[in-house]
């Protein structure tokens, strides 16, 4: 436990309640976070949009209001967005008036409000940025933060700081896992895995295309985000031998990944960490994914999986055949090493000492 324990306001996403797998990584992020920062001895109350679970005794804020749009489905150019009874406005609303009886803030959600209200907030504001560089109104907002608050931005990997102007400016997290909730599994059967939400930015017909290619089964969980993208994958691969088993809680999801010998990770974009990576490892399953992005700086090529030419599935597909130089015990080797929750909440920690401290210099 550190010298002083903090009182901690966590602000959610506001795409989608906690539970509902529309907040995508970020929903288990922040219970992970919650667990680290309590672990070490600090008090959390969480904010989020009405309707959110969590599996722990943990005070939750429920804020009623409409949801904001993903921030991934928008161009480059897209302008800001707020619905009429805003759940993001009554969240930061919220925030305003108990703020006094908080150290500081941590915000989750990618939108650019929070960054905008920064400076007229009297609690120092940790930003904890969950997906790398998507429309420039969003990158001018966090940059201004970034200026005038710095050491506040804090990111999952190098590879999504370095898709942001301000790169050098990002505290660089990584991310932590109750590993006690994954179970090795030694011996596996001979399906792949995919796992995530099913929309574009994940590539989930370049997992298809290589299981049909490969003669592999292929067992796909995650929530049905852009049904179109889902129907069409079906109409393009009619025969391929893959199953939908559905959006999953943890401990149904990690007992089917943990089955697999492996794990296909194909995204089209700079995919910011990418949590199903290490709930991979910590079963003991190999991570074939492409070289970009947040998996590319965790899996350890030829050792805890095979990193892929990018958008290559003649490349999935040779990966696969190579999985089983790969030792599973190492998988869950690394995930024991680097993304625990005590190593997380050390990283978390130094970062809001920090940020407190330049706040504290600052008033
Ligand atoms: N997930 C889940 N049940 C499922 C499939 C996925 O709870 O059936 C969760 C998974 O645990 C992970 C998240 O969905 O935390 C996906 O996060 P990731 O960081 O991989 O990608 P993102 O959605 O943030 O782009």
């Amino acid at each position: 436990m550190s010298s002083t324990s903090l009182r901690l306001l966590l602000l959610s996403t506001s795409v989608g309640a906690i539970g509902s797998g529309l907040g995508g990584g970020v929903e288990l992020t922040l219970r992970n976070l919650v667990q680290a920062l309590r672990l070490k001895g600090h008090a959390v109350t969480i904010v989020a949009p009405a309707g959110s679970v969590l599996d722990m005794d943990v005070r939750i804020e429920q804020i009623p209001g409409q949801l904001q749009t993903t921030a991934q489905t928008q161009s480059r150019e897209a302008a800001i967005e707020l619905p009429a009874n805003s759940v993001l406005a009554h969240m930061w609303d919220y925030a305003r008036t108990v703020q006094s009886d908080y150290d500081a803030l941590i915000n989750f959600a990618y939108d650019w409000l929070p960054f905008y209200l920064t400076p007229f907030f009297r609690r120092p504001i940790a930003h904890l940025v969950s997906m790398g560089s998507l429309t420039d109104t969003m990158d001018a907002a966090i940059a201004q933060v970034a200026q005038n608050f710095p050491g506040s931005i804090g990111v999952h990997s190098r590879a999504q700081a370095e898709t942001f102007p301000f790169a050098a400016a990002c505290r660089v997290l990584g991310n932590g896992f109750d590993l006690s909730q994954y179970e090795f599994c030694a011996r596996p059967g001979n399906s792949l895995a995919w796992v995530g939400r099913i929309a574009p930015e994940k590539g989930l017909e370049d997992a298809i295309a290589a299981c049909q290619t490969a003669n592999r089964s292929l067992k796909i969980m995650g929530i049905l985000q852009d049904s179109d993208y889902w129907q069409q994958l079906q109409q393009t691969y009619p025969h391929a031998p893959i199953s939908y088993e559905g959006f999953l809680p943890t401990a149904q999801l990690q007992q089917i990944l943990g089955r697999c010998c492996g794990l296909l990770m194909t995204p089209r974009w700079v995919e910011a960490f990418g949590n199903v990576a290490i709930e991979a490892l910590a079963c003991g399953v190999p991570v074939i994914a492409y070289r970009r992005g947040g998996p590319a700086e965790i899996v350890r090529d030829g050792e805890t999986g095979w990193l892929v030419e990018p958008d290559s599935v003649a490349g999935l597909v040779s990966a696969i055949a190579r999985l089983d130089k790969l030792d599973r015990h190492a998988c869950r080797h690394q995930a024991e090493a680097e993304y625990s929750i005590a190593a997380m909440g050390d990283r978390v920690e130094s970062w809001l000492g920090d940020i407190l401290d330049t706040h504290k210099a600052n008033t």
